[in-house]
């Protein structure tokens, strides 16, 4: 199954938005797998962001990300890049769809409440930026066969 790192930014921390994302990733049934609260350095935002260096709103998207406590998760599941990011809703919180993290709840195109990674490679290079293998816990959650069919040799 799919891994893939989600940031609740700090305006969705600041507006008490945690529980209500969160519960949007596990009642759709991806297993959280790793979770902590902190503050992320300029170095690490950077890091996080490499792929925007240069944009006229990198170095705002640095501070913001960097401006106060983001709880990060590692999320699994069956898709769960695309899944994740479906549902966060497009980047623009104005433009987002009803029913997305962004679209019920944000306005903003930079204070958009949710990072997620958007491939298979930046998954796995930003889920070791923030987490070493001993803090992902690598559990089988009871309720899978609930979540998925798995009385075949695939889940479906
Ligand atoms: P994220 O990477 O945070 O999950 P995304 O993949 O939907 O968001 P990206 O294009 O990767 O969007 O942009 C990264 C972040 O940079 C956005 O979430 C937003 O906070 C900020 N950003 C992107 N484009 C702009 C812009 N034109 N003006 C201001 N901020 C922007
Ligand atoms: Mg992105």
């Amino acid at each position: 199954m799919q891994k893939t790192l989600a940031i609740i930014k700090p305006d969705a921390v600041q507006r008490r938005l945690i529980g209500k994302i969160i519960s949007k990733f596990e009642e759709k049934g991806l297993e959280i797998i790793g979770l902590k609260m902190t503050v992320i350095s300029e170095g690490l935002a950077r890091k996080n962001y490499s792929i925007h260096e240069g944009k006229d709103y990198f170095e705002k998207l640095v501070k913001f990300m960097a401006s106060g406590p983001v709880v990060i998760l590692v999320l699994r599941g069956e898709n769960a890049i695309e899944v994740t990011r479906r549902l966060m809703g497009s980047t623009s919180g104005h433009e987002a769809a009803p029913g997305t993290i962004r679209g019920d709840y944000a306005l903003s195109g930079r204070f958009n409440l949710i990072h997620g990674s958007d491939s298979v490679e930046s998954a796995k290079r930003e889920i070791s930026l923030f987490f070493d293998d001993t803090s992902i816990m690598e559990y089988e959650k009871s309720d899978l066969k609930w979540i998925y069919d798995m009385s075949g040799e695939n889940l479906v």
